[in-house]
């Protein structure tokens, strides 16, 4: 039983002294990696209890999300988005918690759509049947739904909400119609868990147009008892779909994606694995998470993050958050998958609904 836990967030450095003037070099850390994908939270509640993310017997009705008036607003988030984009980062990808939870999202995206990058949003699609059409009239680009299991008992089980696996399926055909394509449906993979629908999962989304991607079961925040005999290790998924349905392996879409492409053979289309700890792709990370509150987070394993609203709402310049931002990515050196051991797991973590998915 997890150890109750009443506020889990993390510490947050202040501003600081002033950053260096931002030169308008190239950005890259100091490992040599560009900047590229910024994951925004516009909410860290969530309508599911997955187990392995936001457990029922830590999120609970004692649970004190965050108040309105600590989240960052529309406004503050396009704002900062922009910078973002100033610096160049190509792709925006909306998420949570679950983020159709936020009131009045696709005001957001619209707003967000004239910046030009890449506008991704994952959710649980519990909403999609009703939201499907406003995203997508919006400007939303691209959609993630998750779905960790098509059998209903399991499915109702992972998410300990009582939540149907139909209304899912309903809201990606929403999506579908509204005229999204190439949807990816995440499945987190926890063994004795779901690993047994690992086949059927596959068999259900060939020849669907839609791209199904394995998540490993990951140690993020510090509430989801995560322990390494739970994982299912990405080799593994892919050798027991491809001896049901023969595949191989293609080129990545660009360096830095995060899911590895795999194609069926027959032609029925590809799936994806994410394999965060069993083949960290810490090397080619160009990700940042922005959390709920304002917060940048370097890495999804991160202990601390850097604020950026109090610089937004002191009356900062964009030129000053910029510099912030700059400094901030010129100086990261997360490699958290990387140096995992038996021990890192135990380190107090920032939760993902709280940072974003
Ligand atoms: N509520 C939205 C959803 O369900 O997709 C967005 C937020 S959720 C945190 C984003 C993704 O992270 C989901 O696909 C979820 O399954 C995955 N996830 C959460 N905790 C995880 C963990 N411990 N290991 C691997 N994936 C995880």
């Amino acid at each position: 039983m997890p150890q109750k836990v009443i506020s889990i967030r993390p510490d947050t450095r202040g501003t600081g002294a002033q950053a260096p003037r931002y030169d308008g070099g190239r950005l890259v850390d100091t490992l040599g990696r560009p900047m590229r994908d910024l994951r925004i939270s516009v909410t860290d509640r969530c309508n599911f209890r997955c187990t392995y993310c936001m457990p029922r017997e830590v999120f609970d009705a004692d649970y004190k999300f965050l108040p309105h008036e600590a989240i960052l607003s529309f406004e503050e988030i396009t704002r900062l988005a922009r910078v973002f984009v100033g610096l160049g980062v190509q792709k925006l990808r909306l998420t949570g918690g679950e983020p159709l939870l936020r009131r009045g999202l696709p005001d957001l995206i619209a707003m967000l759509a004239p910046l030009g990058a890449d506008l991704t949003l994952t959710t649980n699609g519990s909403t999609l049947v009703k939201h499907a059409r406003a995203l997508k009239e919006a400007g939303l680009d691209r959609l993630t739904v998750s779905l960790d299991s098509l059998d209903e008992a399991t499915f109702r089980k992972m998410n300990d909400a009582d939540f149907p696996v139909e209304k899912v399926l309903d809201g990606v055909t929403a999506a579908t119609e509204a005229g999204f394509s190439q949807i990816k449906i995440n499945m987190v993979v926890k063994r004795g868990v779901n690993d047994g629908q690992i086949v059927e999962a596959a068999r259900h989304w060939r020849d669907s147009g839609h791209i199904l991607r394995f998540i490993e079961f990951m140690d993020v925040g510090s509430t989801n008892g995560w322990r390494m005999d739970d994982v299912v290790p990405s080799a593994e998924i892919v050798r027991r779909i491809s001896d049901a349905f023969p595949l191989e392996q293609v080129e990545a879409n660009y360096a830095g994606e995060v899911a590895e492409r795999w194609r069926y053979k027959d032609g029925a289309g590809e799936i994806g694995v994410i394999s965060s700890v069993t083949q960290a792709f810490c090397r080619d990370c160009n990700r940042m998470r922005l959390s709920t509150e304002g917060s940048l987070f370097t890495c999804l394993f991160a202990q601390q993050g850097h604020d950026l609203k109090s610089l937004v709402r002191s009356g900062a310049h964009d030129d000053d958050i910029r510099d912030r931002v700059a400094a901030v990515w010129r100086a990261r050196d997360d490699r958290y998958s990387e140096i995992r051991t038996a021990e890192t797991p135990r380190a107090k973590k920032v939760e993902m609904s709280y940072i974003g998915g």
